[in-house]
């Protein structure tokens, strides 16, 4: 492996704290216009543009939601157990559920109370579980899986998705978000991210992106990712891609934590605005970056080396 003969192994943990970081600040400044619209987003804030808080949940100023929790807990059982295991999973989801957090979704609280319920880390498939929770938190199986075949990432990424979400339609625009992670971590440029998008829109025509501008996305999986692909795709710089994308309103704290998380692998942890990362929890910044140089090394990309 070339790029980490000559020290690429650094940077691909630098992107990786990129991604971290964009993943956390994304949740933190969506979530602070989250459900509203980009009509009320406009009146209230001309352009939603600084960490605030607020928002419907009441947030203090940087404050992360569920998204940047549940990939926490989820980063924190991959590095226990060292490898995507979906039993460790469930049980750092129900810990992370029992810690009371701020928000948390439907399809999420009801897996995680199957799973108390019957020790069974899996949901049966639901052709209705197509929510953006199992998204939003894949982060940590992009860098542990670095390197692997695609059958691997794909193992992985249901493993952790279908302890609350089985279904085809979010396991595939997931795969495709775990595989735009890892490109941009890798050193891929925006082009060869539009490819991986149009691999997924080949496979699943429902995620075309280029039909019309979507605001207000719900919280159906394709609704997010279709925002974010178009907010990703028509912006050059993480900041012009997140203030596209939060500004869409609707399902807000999560297009920018997945836009966050593409993004930040894409340009780097040193094109994340400091005015955003600066208002991050402290105790938040550290494991988004000691989780980020820990999942690297646990990836076969490390293993190689
Ligand atoms: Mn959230
Ligand atoms: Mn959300």
């Amino acid at each position: 492996m070339l790029f980490l003969a000559d020290g690429g192994g650094d940077r691909i943990k630098r992107r990786a704290i990129g991604a971290y970081l964009g993943l956390a600040v994304g949740d933190a400044l969506g979530a602070t216009v989250e459900f509203l619209t980009p009509n009320e987003i406009r009146a209230a804030y001309r352009e939603h543009r600084d960490m605030t808080g607020g928002g419907w949940l009441k947030l203090r100023r940087g404050q992360i939601t569920d998204d940047t929790g549940m990939a926490l807990a989820l980063g924190r059982s991959i590095l226990a157990t060292g490898r995507v295991d979906a039993g460790a999973a469930a049980e750092a989801f129900s810990d992370w559920m029992h810690r009371k957090p701020v928000d948390i979704g439907n399809t999420v609280r009801r897996g995680i109370a199957s799973y108390r319920r019957t020790g069974v880390p899996e949901m049966a498939p639901n052709e209705y579980d197509a929510g953006n929770g199992a998204c939003m938190r894949c982060l940590p199986v992009a860098l542990a899986t670095l390197g692997a075949d695609i059958g691997t990432v794909n193992a992985a990424n249901q493993a952790q998705a279908h302890v609350t979400h089985n279904n085809p339609i979010s396991d595939a625009g997931t795969l495709a978000v775990l595989r735009m992670v890892q490109t941009g971590l890798l050193g891929g440029d925006r082009a060869a991210l539009a490819a991986l998008a149009a691999e997924l829109v080949a496979q699943e025509p429902t995620y075309d992106y280029a039909r019309r501008r979507s605001e207000n996305p719900s919280a159906f999986i394709v609704d997010t990712l279709r925002t974010v692909f178009q907010s990703l795709f028509a912006t050059d710089s993480f900041e012009a891609a997140l203030i596209d994308c939060v500004n869409r309103g609707g399902d807000a704290d999560t297009t920018g934590a997945i836009t966050g998380m593409i993004a930040g692998a894409l340009y780097g942890p040193t094109e994340i605005p400091s005015r955003w990362v600066r208002h991050l929890e402290r105790d938040v910044r550290i494991a988004c970056i000691e989780q980020a140089q820990a999942l690297v090394r646990l990836a076969p990309i490390c293993a190689v080396a």
